[in-house]
């Protein structure tokens, strides 16, 4: 059995190792340092191309709990990670170079891995044909010759190359004394969460927009604000009025407060079907997160906000995953080619590792001829991988976090929250690993 794999960064690097633990042949592609992405810069893999941190590793956050279950799977990537650790707090942060030093030892020390320096620019390159599973894990800057030929496959309004990410709330943090539901002219309550701003809150809530701290676009994105997602303060900037005119338009709206229409509204809209979480609505941004914190907090009804993701806009290639993958990451359009990494719609160094680990176990499985099923949607595993497979409007990216969790039963209290997910998380988490895996990256059991 020979699995190839596109990609040698943290996805293809952990789903390799996965079958090459349980004895599958691999074949791992990496076009470094042939060719780079014009945000790689080092040959060694599983290069970390921006921050050097995996974020928190607090049991009670839903990041945490992924890396808790990604170590207790086998997991290369956190292993690697607890070896070239640094002091961060509460963060799991690293030595970059270590780190991916680290790997590259790890993946071209295992006899069943085969590295082999190249770029495939086509699902039909002949170095692909004759084996058993081909993975795409070439991440969100995916060389533009292979992009192009997966949206051929899939479609090409299937297949995204930038992310406009407007933040996440957890609903349990609004202030619904303040926030109103209701629909552009629609009587009684609507979908809508509306945040209503008087006058002078509203000329406020520009200038501090416009004089917060951004994040400066790198070179290659910068063309990506024409291409239709202007981002809040840049549309801001515009005028004092725009917002009003435009994504805070106060039209068809009454707050039942006062009984008047409010100056400005900011729309949240639900994500989920249960609305534990809003979307706001036009937000997509390139304020720093500490910023998005403080200056979203000013918004009336959202002074306690807790934002489960930030905005962000960058250039992310990723595919429409719930129309394009079946519930294995396997492509609907090209079976036996599957997806992992952030191309399939995760978003993060730790989401994209565990995804690839996912795929890595998922495969062993099916090689012989068994079937894995997901973990379930109350572990922070299966509520990532749940995200891919949700039926939204607009599909977007989106890291862990527990708004993709079904929601919890009963009312809880706000302070209470965490723990009750995280232990739910440990719990659904456990009896899977105890039904399915037997031990570190070798499964199934049966
Ligand atoms: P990658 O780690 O990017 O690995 C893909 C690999 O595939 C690369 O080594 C690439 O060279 C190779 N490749 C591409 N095309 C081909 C081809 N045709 N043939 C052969 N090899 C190919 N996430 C965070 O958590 N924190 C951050 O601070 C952060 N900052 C980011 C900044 C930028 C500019 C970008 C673009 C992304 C950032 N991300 C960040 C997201 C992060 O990059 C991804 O979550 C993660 O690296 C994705 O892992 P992956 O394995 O899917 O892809």
């Amino acid at each position: 059995m020979r699995v190839g794999i596109v990609g040698a960064g943290l996805a293809g690097c952990e789903c390799a190792m996965a079958l090459a633990r349980a004895d599958v042949d691999v074949t791992l592609f990496e076009m470094k340092p042939t060719t780079f992405s014009p945000a790689h810069t080092s040959e060694n893999l599983a290069e970390l191309v921006c921050s050097n941190s995996f974020r928190s590793d607090d049991p009670l956050s839903a990041v945490g709990l992924l890396k808790l279950e990604m170590a207790e799977a086998g997991s290369l990537v956190m292993d690697a990670a607890r070896h070239t650790a640094i002091p961060a707090g509460k963060a799991l942060a690293v030595d970059r170079d270590l780190f991916s030093a680290e790997i590259t030892a790890r993946i071209t020390a295992q006899p069943r891995i085969r590295l082999d320096r190249r770029e495939i620019q086509s699902l039909d390159d002949p170095a692909l044909a004759g084996l058993d599973a081909v993975v795409l894990a070439a991440g969100p800057l995916a060389s533009d010759a292979l992009a192009a030929d997966l949206a051929r496959a899939i479609g090409q309004q299937s297949l995204y190359f930038y992310d406009a990410i407007a933040p996440i709330v957890d609903a349990a943090s609004v202030d619904y004394d303040v926030a109103f539901f209701a629909s552009r002219y629609e009587e009684g309550e609507g979908d809508y969460l509306n945040c209503p701003m008087d006058e002078d809150g509203y000329r406020r809530f520009v200038a501090d927009l416009l004089a917060a701290d951004k994040v400066q676009p790198r070179e290659f994105e910068k063309e990506l604000h024409f291409e239709g997602c202007l981002p809040i303060e840049a549309m801001a900037q515009r005028g004092e009025m725009t917002l009003a005119f435009g994504p805070l338009k106060p039209v068809g709206l009454t707050d039942p407060r006062t009984g008047r229409r409010p100056f400005a509204v900011i729309q949240l809209r639900p994500e989920n079907a249960a609305r534990t979480a809003y979307n706001m609505v036009g937000f997509q941004t390139k304020l720093t997160y500490p910023e998005q914190q403080r200056v979203f907090r000013t918004i009336p009804g959202l002074a306690h906000a807790e934002f489960l993701r930030l905005g962000s806009i960058h250039r992310n290639t990723f595919v429409e995953a719930p129309k394009t993958l079946s519930p294995s990451l396997e492509l609907l359009a090209r079976p036996g080619v599957f997806l992992a990494g952030q191309i399939t719609g995760v978003e993060g160094y730790v989401e994209s590792a565990a995804c690839g680990l996912w795929l890595g176990l998922s495969l062993v499985a099916r090689l012989h001829g068994r079937e894995l099923p997901p973990p379930p949607p109350e572990s922070a595993l299966g509520a990532l991988l749940s995200h891919l497979r949700t039926d939204a409007k607009h599909f977007q990216p989106s890291n862990v976090n527990f708004g993709l969790s079904p929601e919890l039963p009963g009312r809880n209290k706000k302070a209470s929250r965490k723990a009750l997910y995280a232990s739910r998380a440990r719990e659904a988490w456990t009896a899977w690993k105890n039904q399915y895996l037997d031990e570190p990256g070798r499964l199934p059991r049966g």
